[in-house]
């Protein structure tokens, strides 16, 4: 494939009609990474022309979910709420010079004319009563493309290949409506061509729109851009992804604890592949990412391997950063007031046991608020046959000179040595004394981040737990 490298423009158009999906956020990846890999231009538009519809909520989610993604714009974001004088003066200009006219079809007319081409057999197109008439506006009036009724236009597609379409199955099609609106067909032509896009990449569910809009850029006398129609995104079923799939929203995963660099390998990976290589960083796939690689067959979206990633670069990441990352995910749960040192802490006994950065604030949970104990492990561990033996382990852990890991460890082998025990028979006990539960990352690293005084404090308690339940 041929590239104009001297004048890459993509663009991210979304319309604020809901929030960013993973289809949306995939459109816009290969668009920022083709013309990244090209140092060309990125524009961000809102297609915000259906007021109904559009919500100013939705814009600022779709831009706040960019930004997460790190997906910046060069320019932009436009508004298409705000442009409608450059949608008019083009509209002007296709109706003086002939390329569009005026039609004063009612709407009631037209479904007769509908009805009746339908019953004859035929496709239900525009029949052209007002093509030849030179009518001017209007009440109710719209204005149409005088489109070819002759000939085929054709555009190849840089995913899907060479795709044709005979000009006589494309209706004269409205630009602006009655109402003074104009569709997206036509403003979205009018923004490219404006905005000198050269590469229009999109998901295929538009791609019976092109022709329309290549009739549009001939009518106006616009250079046409080049088109690549992505394939759509299916779930592991091979059924469309949609919300029985999970989450689909951006700013979901977000929430539910996911690094942008592990989405955004995932959304590259859906429909662009290179080799069978899973994680990249960002610079790779700005180097290795081309449309060439694109392929003809849906993308699947996979959670699991998504999860897999996630826990791949969580590991990677350095315990300050995951600090800072799991910080608002522990406020959310209700920790208010965090000890920075005591979260790094935990973060350092969890980052290899958490798939999401969520995962890790929950797991991490007993380190900054009151533990109950799970019954299980309560009937298991907490028994009065333990009761003597933790006690015994107070005093000598209130000796302690440090409490280090390594300490610990110390003071443990030698406390077990000394009673002929196994590690397990004390140390499943504390470990239910100190985090509620049974499974837990590894004692000596918990007792670190603890500290000697909520040690001593959990394990006080766990004894006078065990006393109480053998008085009941
Ligand atoms: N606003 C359209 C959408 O969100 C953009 C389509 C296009 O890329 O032309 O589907």
């Amino acid at each position: 494939m041929k590239i104009d490298k001297e004048n890459i423009v993509t663009r991210f158009p979304p319309s604020p009609t809901g929030t960013l999906h993973i289809g949306g956020a995939r459109t816009a990846l290969f668009n920022w990474l083709f013309s990244r890999h090209h140092h060309g231009r990125f524009i961000l538009r809102i297609e915000d022309t259906d007021t109904a519809r559009s919500t100013k909520e939705n814009t600022e989610t779709i831009i706040e979910s960019l930004r997460w993604l790190g997906l910046d714009w060069d320019e932009g974001p436009y508004f298409q709420s705000q442009r409608s004088h450059v949608y008019n003066a083009a509209c002007e200009k296709l109706l003086s010079g002939g390329k569009a006219y005026y039609c004063h079809c009612s709407p009631k007319e037209l479904e007769e004319k509908r009805k009746d081409a339908i019953k004859r057999g035929l496709k239900p197109k525009y029949d052209g009563t007002c093509r030849d008439k030179n009518l001017g506006k209007a009440p109710g009036a719209v204005v149409r493309l005088k489109s070819p009724l002759i000939g085929s236009t054709t555009f190849k597609d840089l995913v899907k290949g060479t795709i044709s379409i005979e000009n006589e199955e494309l209706d004269d099609l409205i630009l602006q409506r009655s109402d003074g609106t104009f569709t997206y067909n036509f403003a979205v032509v009018v923004d490219d061509s404006e905005m000198g896009v050269t590469y229009v990449i999109r998901g295929d569910d538009h791609i019976n729109n092109t022709p329309r809009q290549i009739l549009i850029y001939k009518a106006l006398g616009e250079p046409i851009p080049h088109y690549a129609h992505l394939p759509m995104i299916l779930g592991p079923d091979k059924t469309p992804l949609s919300k029985r799939h999970g989450a689909t929203s951006v700013l979901a995963f977000r929430e539910m604890g996911f690094l942008p660099h592990a989405l955004l390998n995932s959304l590259a990976r859906l429909g662009w592949a290179h080799g069978d290589q899973e994680k990249f960083s960002i610079q790779e796939l700005i180097d290795l990412f081309s449309l060439d690689r694109v392929g003809k067959s849906a993308g699947i979206f996979n959670m699991e391997k998504l999860l897999d990633l996630n826990a791949k670069y969580i590991r990677e990441e350095t315990e300050e950063t995951l600090t800072d990352l799991v910080i608002p995910f522990l406020h959310k749960l209700g920790c208010e007031e965090l000890k920075r040192e005591m979260v790094t802490g935990a973060v350092r006994t969890l980052k290899a046991r958490s798939k999401t950065l969520l995962e890790m604030a929950q797991k991490s949970l007993f380190y900054f608020q009151k533990i109950t104990y799970e019954p299980e492990a309560d009937e298991k561990f907490l028994v009065p046959e333990s009761s003597e033996l933790l006690e015994e382990l107070l005093s000598v852990l209130r000796a302690a000179e440090v409490f280090t890991r390594d300490e610990l460890e110390r003071i443990l082998a030698a406390f077990i040595e000394t009673h002929g025990i196994k590690l397990g028979v004390v140390a499943q006990p504390l470990r239910v004394a100190l985090t509620g539960t049974a499974v837990s990352p590894g004692i000596f690293e918990v007792m670190e981040v603890m500290g000697r005084d909520m040690v001593l404090t959990r394990l006080t308690k766990a004894i006078a737990h065990i006393k109480a339940k053998g008085n009941r």
